[in-house]
């Protein structure tokens, strides 16, 4: 069978969260009658400490509702070069809000304070676009699975305070960034207006992620959530895996990122210059191609012939992201495919 390490949302519900879906209670959570829904929302925005939850299909969605709630048209949000927000939400900012992006670059992706501050202009007048929020990624997919570090988190928490801008965290997997640092879910929570969060990523839900923030930005995001075509009926089905992924899912994420680094590890020694394992603070590993002759396409193809299959994002950048459904075992045979593989290169 295939290794699938493409991304942490190829994982499938288990038998558990299967039992626990059948049985769940349901209602129509368009006029607010799911209790498992109402359950899910509540519970999560406590864990965060925010006053309201709302659950939507992605963390796309979650991300749009809530940058939406705090950025108006012609007005301006931003983030880092290869924020998921920028590069992966297909324009949505733009096309459904009128929401302008601006992107300061950041290695690894890792939050500098200062790179975004340098760059916000608030109440710019009536010739510059002001900026009215900055969008933060935490962890950061596209710069490797990198941990916010939390003092640059506290800088522009101080910084945005003082130019009056509001601060959005993608927490996709925010999950993994607690577990890899240890900071409470509460701590992260408490330096963002805005928070979406991902229950089908390294929780292994099959679908569902949750925005976060104040009573009445949650009261308003219901709204365009329905207006975006996304109110659901009797989708406590759904929150209900939700709900068993975060009584069972969140220590082990651990494993996760031990098997990551076990994989960047075997890789360095093959090649130095394909990563730093350093740099894999959680499950991805992020492969620099810059130095083979090959494009990031060509490498996942030889992988995918030999049953490893992981994701060219770039012409030069892979990605392999470990997971619920990647054990020890296949982890060894992974290294020996990598091995084979980039020893011919
Ligand atoms: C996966 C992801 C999202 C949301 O993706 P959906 O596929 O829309 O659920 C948002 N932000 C980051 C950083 C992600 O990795």
């Amino acid at each position: 069978m295939a290794i699938d390490l493409r991304s942490d949302t190829v994982t499938k519900p288990s038998k558990a969260m299967r039992e626990v879906i059948a049985a769940a209670p349901v209602g129509d959570d368009v006029y607010g009658d799911d209790s498992t829904v109402n359950s899910l929302e509540e519970r999560v925005a406590e864990m965060f400490g925010k006053e309201a939850g709302l659950f939507t299909p992605t963390g796309s969605l979650a991300n749009q509702l809530a940058i939406r709630m705090l950025v108006a048209p012609g007005e301006e949000l931003l983030a880092e070069t290869n924020s998921h927000i920028v590069r992966a939400e297909l324009g949505a900012a733009a096309t459904f809000s009128g929401i302008t992006t601006r992107t300061w670059p950041a290695k690894n992706g890792l939050l500098k304070a200062s790179d975004a501050l340098e760059i916000a202009r608030p109440n710019s007048g009536p010739y510059l676009v002001s900026t009215t929020a900055i969008a933060v990624e935490n962890t950061h997919n596209f710069g490797g699975g990198t941990v916010q570090p939390l003092e640059e988190i506290k800088a522009l928490r101080k910084g945005a305070d003082d130019l009056g801008v509001a601060l959005h965290l993608d927490g996709a997997r925010i999950w993994n960034a607690h577990v890899a640092s240890g900071v409470s879910f509460k701590e992260y929570g408490k330096y963002f207006d805005t928070i979406s969060v991902c229950l089908s990523k390294g929780l292994g839900a099959p679908v569902g992620s949750l925005m976060l923030s104040t009573k009445d930005r949650v009261a308003k995001a219901r709204v365009w959530r329905k207006r975006y075509g996304a109110g659901m009926r009797q989708i406590g089905l759904l929150a209900a895996a939700g709900h068993y992924a975060l009584d069972n899912n969140i220590s082990r994420l651990s494993e996760d990122h031990r098997l990551a680094k076990k994989i960047a590890v075997a890789v360095a020694e093959l090649n130095p210059a394909l990563i730093d394992p350093t740099t894999v603070d959680t499950n991805i590993v992020g492969l620099d191609l810059a130095s083979l002759g090959m494009s990031a396409a060509e490498l996942a193809t030889t992988f995918r012939e030999k049953g490893l299959w992981i994701s060219a994002l770039g012409p030069k950048y892979a990605r392999l992201v470990t997971h619920l459904d990647f054990n020890e075992s296949q982890c060894d045979e992974a290294i020996e495919i990598l091995k084979s593989a980039l020893k011919a290169k």
